[in-house]
């Protein structure tokens, strides 16, 4: 069996971490290494790998995730512009293998900047 990310390990309350939001079916905590004043990761309980691993079945929970960071963005401040970032892949920026989302605002994002 694999080991459990580093994000099952906070869900299980194994480290530590500022969470901003839970529930049932994902968490949500503050980036460890914030790329902007508001960072955080919107987390599936589910450890799915990565975002191309998900399958039909998972399609409610990722709904709800892209509902909940639309909310959690608004409570935080920055509603009116944020940016949801999923690193799919090492290639692509993905550091740990347990999808999650990115929510990323308050500051101002150029339009050609992909990354962050
Ligand atoms: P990614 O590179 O898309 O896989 O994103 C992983 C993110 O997790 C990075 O932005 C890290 O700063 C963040 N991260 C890693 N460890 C922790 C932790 N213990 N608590 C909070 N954020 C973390």
């Amino acid at each position: 069996m694999s080991e459990d990310s580093i994000f099952t390990r906070i869900m299980n309350g194994e480290i530590p971490s500022d969470k901003v939001y839970e529930d049932d079916d994902c968490i949500c905590i503050k980036d460890i290494a914030p790329k902007a004043p508001v960072h955080l990761l919107l987390i599936p309980r589910k450890p799915i790998p990565r975002l191309v691993d998900a399958t039909a079945e998972d399609q409610a929970l990722l709904g709800k995730l892209m509902v909940k960071a639309g909310e959690i963005a608004n409570e935080h401040g920055v509603g009116d512009a944020f940016r949801l970032i999923v690193n799919n892949g090492e290639q692509a920026g993905q550091t740990v293998f347990h999808l999650h989302l990115h929510i990323l605002g308050g500051k101002l994002f150029s339009e050609s900047q992909l990354g962050f």
